[in-house]
Order: C-alpha cells, then sequence, then structure tokens
C-alpha cells in the first residue's frame, strides 16, 4: 500500500483558496488508515451547516416509531471501506432513518440493501446485509461516501451546504490514492465528481452507464438505487449490477 502523501494527480486537485487541509499530508510516519481515522474523528464534529446540523439533530431526538429504541448516530457520517480502494462509490447524503441511525453510510436503508447487495455479487463486499456498523461488513477493494455527509431535509441539500462540505470528500480523495474508478449515484453525485475531478468541458452528460475519464479517473453513472427508482423499475438489480461489473472491469 503507498503511504498517505502519494497523491498521484496533484495538479488536478489544487485545494480551494484559503481552505487548510484537514489532514496533513505531508506528515508520513502514519498509514493511510490512520489518516482515515483522523479525518473521521474532525468529520463528526463539524457544524458548518446550521440547517442540517438542526435537521440532524432533530431526526435523531423524535426517531420513527420502528427505531424508537434506537441511539440514533446523529452526526455528520464518514465514508467506509478499504483504504486500498481501487473504486470508489459517491451517494448524495446520509438519509435520515438509514445512515444518520447507524452511522455509517448507506447502512440500514433500502438504497443500501440494494446497493450493497449489488456490490456483493459483483465481488466488492463480503456480505450482502448493511444493518448497522457492527453487522460484519468489509468491503475489498472499494470505499463508499457521499458529498454531503449530513442528513438534509427532503434528500435536498442547498449549493452553499454542498460546497461547505466538499472539502471532506476532496481530502477523504487525497488519501484514496489507489482510486481508479468513481460510480456516481445520481446526478448529484455526477455534477459532484465532475467539481472535484474536472472541470471537462463541456460538460458530460448523467446517465446510466454513462462513462468520461476525467482527472486521472474514470467516472460512471448510475441511477441512484433509491426506491424512487427501484419501484417504478427505472432501476433494477441486473442495470446496478451491469455498473459494478464494468467497475471491475476498468479497475482490473
Ligand atoms: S454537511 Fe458537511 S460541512 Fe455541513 S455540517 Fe455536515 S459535515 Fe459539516
Amino acid at each position: 500500500m503507498a503511504a498517505v502523501g502519494t497523491d498521484r494527480r496533484p495538479a488536478a486537485r489544487g485545494l480551494p483558496r484559503g481552505y487548510r487541509r484537514l489532514v496533513d499530508l505531508s506528515g508520513r510516519e502514519d498509514g493511510r488508515e490512520a489518516a482515515l481515522e483522523r479525518l473521521e474523528a474532525e468529520l463528526i464534529g463539524c457544524r458548518r451547516c446550521p440547517r442540517l446540523v438542526a435537521w440532524r439533530e432533530e431526526v435523531a431526538q423524535h426517531k420513527r416509531a420502528a427505531f424508537r429504541d434506537w441511539d440514533y448516530w446523529g452526526r455528520p457520517v464518514p465514508g467506509f471501506g478499504d483504504p486500498g480502494a481501487r473504486l470508489l462509490v459517491l451517494g448524495l447524503a446520509p438519509a435520515a432513518h438509514g445512515a444518520n441511525r447507524t452511522g455509517r453510510i448507506f447502512t440500514g436503508d433500502r438504497s443500501g440493501d440494494w446497493l450493497f447487495a449489488s456490490m456483493y455479487r459483483c465481488g466488492w463486499a463480503n456480505q450482502a446485509e448493511s444493518t448497522h456498523r457492527g453487522d460484519g461488513l468489509r468491503l475489498d477493494g472499494a470505499f463508499v461516501t457521499a458529498s454531503v455527509r449530513c442528513a438534509p431535509p427532503q434528500n435536498k441539500p442547498t449549493p452553499v451546504e454542498r460546497d461547505n462540505c466538499r472539502p471532506w470528500l476532496r481530502t477523504e480523495v487525497d488519501l484514496l490514492v489507489d482510486v481508479s474508478v468513481v460510480v456516481a449515484l445520481g446526478t448529484f453525485a455526477w455534477d459532484g465528481a465532475l467539481a472535484l475531478f474536472g472541470p471537462v468541458r463541456p460538460k458530460p452528460r448523467f446517465g446510466h452507464g454513462a462513462e468520461v475519464a476525467v482527472g486521472g479517473i474514470t467516472l460512471l453513472g448510475c441511477y441512484h438505487p433509491s426506491q424512487q427508482n427501484t419501484f417504478t423499475r427505472r432501476l433494477t438489480e441486473s442495470m446496478l449490477d451491469d455498473v459494478f461489473t464494468r467497475a471491475r472491469e476498468l479497475t482490473g
């Protein structure tokens, strides 16, 4: 495994003006895992977006009746997976009663059930079930994360909240130096990935199965496994598997 700081695309990853790195990538004594742990420790204390802080905590306090015995996470949700990942899966934001409850991205809701079942079928995960942080799920060569780390009302972060949160994703991606393929789940994630790895002109359009080379990685488009898409069969299991199989082909 390469040491933290061996960023393969430094020119494409310039930081925003005035932005201070959350993890010091020049300090090589610790490994990638340790740097990701430090990033997680900083992230979960973030309160940069007042509307989202209020919402995530209100949901955690009032709960859904089916989960009234749960001690909701109610904080920003870190990425999850293999520090040596070649595949990065990028979603929108934690679900109010899913990851905002369990503390692990795409865990505890129907979208996660679809996502991890497909990753399991395609060899990226050791099991299909994703119910809580201690359920034994491990990802092999993959890392799953989100563009915005706090659950937003109606699953709709504002542009300001999206921009507030991007440095967390940028720092996380900087640490995942082996990533060569990014699967964007939905338009929001597609645009976020293009902002992170691009720009590309003209801007490539999102679509299921869309594929574009940008900033040293291959970006794959995939419909989000939301119930809106899976109930209507806009997204089927085989369509999801096709994307993760293609990611396998690309990563070798
Ligand atoms: S959405 Fe991101 S930037 Fe905003 S409070 Fe949550 S972790 Fe912080």
